[in-house]
This record gives structure tokens, sequence and C-alpha cells, in this order.
């Protein structure tokens, strides 16, 4: 599987959360559908939340193929995300980090499945 870590991103984005260019209200803006995806199916994550330090972090996954159709873009628990990504010719699996207690989101990885011919 092909791997992309967006960690660099996420810190730019904390940098000018905490330096006032950003306010918590721009940066913790998860959907309510994703809070609730994450309350009931997320991992626990094995660091605090970077915006206000809970243990509230949880990490899901989106999952987009072709042949996925309506279930295109709906999250996922990673383990489920990531057999159903593999399953499906030219699956994506989009790794989210998101805190139920200050409503913090963030791309986390992302994983795209590379075919033998391709
Ligand atoms: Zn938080």
């Amino acid at each position: 599987m092909g791997v992309v870590d967006y960690t660099l991103a996420k810190r730019a984005l904390l940098r000018e959360f905490r330096t006032g260019l950003l306010s918590r209200l721009e940066i913790c803006d998860a959907h309510p559908e994703l809070l609730r995806a994450a309350k009931y199916m997320g991992l626990e994550a094995s660091r605090p939340c970077p915006v206000c330090n809970s243990h509230d972090l949880r990490l899901l996954a989106y999952v987009y193929a072709d042949t996925l159709k309506h279930d295109n873009g709906r999250p996922y628990g990673i383990h489920e995300a990531l057999t159903l990504a593999a399953a499906h010719q030219g699956g994506k699996a989009y790794v989210v980090e998101v805190c139920t207690g200050c409503n913090w989101n963030h791309l986390s990885e992302s994983f795209s499945v590379r075919t033998a011919t391709g």
C-alpha cells in the first residue's frame, strides 16, 4: 500500500493555532456525524489531543473506491477501513484523528492500494 503522512500539514495548522492566527473554533470543526462515529467506533489514539490535551482522541477512517458506490466516504473503524480498501480496486483509506472533547479533527495518513499492473 502507498502511504502518505500528513503530520507536517497538521503541525503547520497547530502552529497557526498556537500563535493566534487561527482560533480554536476554526480548527475544531468536526462534523456531528464524524464525532458520533469517533465515539462509537473510533480507535483510542496512543497520544493526547494536540489541542485540548485530553485523552479523547480517536482514530477512524474514510474509505473511497469506485466499486464501493454509496458506501464511499463513510467513516469506518481503522481495521475495517483498511480491509475494505484492500479488497477494492484502487481503494483508498483516509485516517483521521478526531477529539470528542474539543471537536479537533485532522487527516492523519492515507493508504492507497497499489494494483499489480499499475
Ligand atoms: Zn481535543
